[in-house]
């Protein structure tokens, strides 16, 4: 019997995991919180009951819109001519109206949108701004969609939250410890800012970017790359604000929690009491009843690492990760910086196809072809497959933390992208200084 969780559910409704609880609860479904399982014909039901109610929505929308006004695009700018068109007057009705709103113009002039708004309202016609996909770089990049067919399963993406001190850190050297085996050369593993274990011979990534980071700084620009996170509650100090705080990124981003209870190597700690707290936090542990899964761990002493790690597989398991090896690649920028002797480098996370050194690449405002890869043992790679962090050499400028990377048909096409975006930034940066200096002198008067 298959089982389906909330957010999953959630996620196939479109709306929030907090949504689907409340509206289930009104339904008599009570779950715990997001990570809570429901069975196949209990998602089944609520699936049908609230995506139909949607429906219902949209088709009392479609009659409400049938009796509105007639509605038209309209871009930035739009010369009378055009407009006239749109609306289904002559040139000369539309500059009548113009003029007695006070703008003088001939048929051929461009008038902004705002203008062009009002008119079309006079004439009764509503009016919606179409995005220009002029300055829009990302109208150059296509869309790959994947052919479900050509999925296959790939390793998840692990972030470690927790409040300061309670052994994030030390976990993280802990489970690469676990991991260190004799035969990777020398076992010392280069800070690229993630890292892979390998357990039951099968590959777990881990970003390093301190876990908060990497969820609000990277989902502010759109990007998710967190699979499953560990929470980690040092159980001498219980749930505090931080720990919350990742609790609730989590939940937001519908990522499903491990907690590890830490420090269980302490004298007189109560590990009931964390998971007491954690039910307060609406996270029912599974030995609780909930659906929760908690590994009780020591960081410092390396105990239970590998029951942890075990879990990780285990849910991710449940998620059934896939990706499409066999097409251009698509990630994410975890970290990048100025290198002194190799110019800008990154290192991203291959989230869908294969990187390839030689490939034509844009990221944020940096385009190139891959140079070098290193892989996060130190060692020079050729290919990078889905869920593989890579340091990559090659790029012109340096991009930011949390943009997005695409391979590309080729460097002209990258160099054209980065260069647009290059100018929005610019232009976004000119008005911000044009806005402080307005600012002041306002300030000064
Ligand atoms: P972070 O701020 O969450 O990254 O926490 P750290 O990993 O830096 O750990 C904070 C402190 O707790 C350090 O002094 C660690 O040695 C200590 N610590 C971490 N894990 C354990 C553990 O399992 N047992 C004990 N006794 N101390 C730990
Ligand atoms: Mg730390």
């Amino acid at each position: 019997m298959s089982k389906t969780r909330v957010y999953k559910l959630a996620q196939k409704l479109g709306i929030s995991s907090k949504e689907l609880i409340e509206q289930m609860e009104t339904l008599g479904i009570n779950v715990n919180n997001h990570m809570s399982t429901l069975e196949d014909d209990e998602a089944k039901l609520v699936f049908e009951l609230l995506g139909s109610a949607d429906e219902k929505d949209n088709s009392i929308n479609r009659e409400e819109e049938e009796n509105c006004m007639p509605k038209i695009m309209i871009s930035e700018k739009i010369s009378v001519q055009d407009l006239s068109k749109l609306i289904n007057k002559t040139s000369a009705e539309v500059i009548t109206k113009l003029i007695q709103i006070g703008v003088m113009a001939t048929i051929n002039q461009e008038i902004d949108f705002d203008v062009a708004e009002l008119i079309a309202l006079e004439f009764g016609y509503e009016v919606e701004k179409e995005v220009s996909n002029d300055d829009n770089e990302d109208s150059l990049l296509e869309v790959e969609v994947d052919d479900p067919n050509d999925l296959q399963p790939r390793p998840p993406i692990v972030t470690v939250m927790g409040h300061v001190d309670h052994g994030k850190t030390s976990l993280l050297d802990a489970i690469r410890q676990t991991n260190v085996t004799a035969k990777e050369a020398g076992g010392i593993t280069q800070h690229i800012g993630a890292s892979e274990v390998h357990i039951n011979g099968k590959k777990i990534v881990f970003l390093d970017t301190p876990g908060h980071e990497a969820f609000t700084s990277m989902r502010a620009r759109g990007a998710q790359v967190t699979d499953i996170s560990i929470i980690v509650v040092a159980a001498d100090d219980g749930i505090m604000p931080q720990t919350i705080e990742a609790i609730n990124h989590s939940k937001a981003a519908n990522v499903p929690i491990i907690v590890a209870i830490n420090k269980i190597d302490k004298p007189n700690i109560n590990v009931d009491r964390v998971k007491q707290e954690l039910a307060d936090q609406g996270l029912l542990v599974e030995d609780w009843g909930g659906d929760v899964i908690s590994v009780p761990v020591s960081a410092l002493k390396g105990q239970n690492i590998d029951t942890l790690l075990e879990m990780v597989l285990l849910v991710a398991e449940m998620e059934e990760l896939k990706a499409n090896p066999n097409r251009k690649a698509v990630g994410t920028v975890i970290e990048a910086q100025l290198d002194k002797g190799r110019g800008p480098v990154a290192t991203v996370l291959v989230q869908n196809g294969t990187l390839k050194v030689g490939d034509s690449i844009v990221a944020g405002i940096g385009h190139g072809k891959v140079r070098a890869m290193i892989n996060h043992l130190g060692k020079r790679i050729k290919e990078a497959t889905p869920s593989t962090p890579v340091e990559i050499l090659g790029l012109s400028d340096v991009p930011q933390s949390g943009d997005q990377f695409v391979v590309v048909e080729n460097d002209k096409l990258a160099r054209s992208i980065a260069d647009k975006r290059k100018e929005k930034l610019r232009e976004e940066q000119m008005k911000a200084t044009q806005k402080v200096s307005l600012d002041e002198l306002f300030k000064q008067m």
